[in-house]
């Protein structure tokens, strides 16, 4: 049996919002942050740019990192599944995620330095003219928004560390 590798995608309110975008290779996530976010709109090319690997916990990770350093603030876990990687060349990406909300082929091309484009496959998961991160901005671990995740409603800012 073959077990595929993970993917996860995190929103993250640091010092601007934004999606990091992981993909497992080995024991570590590639990681892309995304400012605007998958799109199922295979028209739609978001701009990733490549961070660092990080560890598989760090893709486990939904709460509010205290401080003011970058990478401080709310994070949820806005998608996560199975990632059937097709194809793996230096700069150019391609996979078939199973996610609870991005399923289907997608593309990471890079473009540029620090510079790479997200992009749905023209299949039948793609979804021309939707926007999923305004139709689904919850979790899928708790159903939280990253705002109430950050501000729940009768608790304290410094009582929402995740578990
Ligand atoms: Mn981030």
């Amino acid at each position: 049996m073959v077990i595929l590798p993970r993917f996860v995608v995190q929103l993250h309110d640091a010092t601007t919002l934004h999606f990091d975008f992981r993909l497992q290779s080995g024991d570590v996530l590639r990681s892309w942050a995304v400012p605007k976010g998958p799109s199922l709109d295979p028209a739609i090319r978001r701009l990733a740019v490549p961070v660092e690997d990080h560890s598989l916990s760090a893709g486990e990770f939904e709460g509010v990192h205290e401080g003011h350093r970058r990478g401080s603030g709310a994070v949820i876990i806005w998608d996560e599944g199975t990632a059937d990687i097709v194809r793996d060349e230096p700069g150019h990406l391609k996979f078939i995620l199973d996610g609870r909300k991005l399923s289907g082929g997608f593309a990471l091309t890079r473009t540029g330095e620090k510079r790479w484009i997200l992009v749905k496959v023209r299949d039948t998961d793609a979804r021309p003219g939707s926007d999923i991160v305004a139709e689904r901005p919850e979790s899928i671990r708790s159903g939280k928004t990253w705002q109430e995740l950050r501000d729940p409603p009768g608790d304290s800012p410094a009582g929402i560390l995740a578990e």
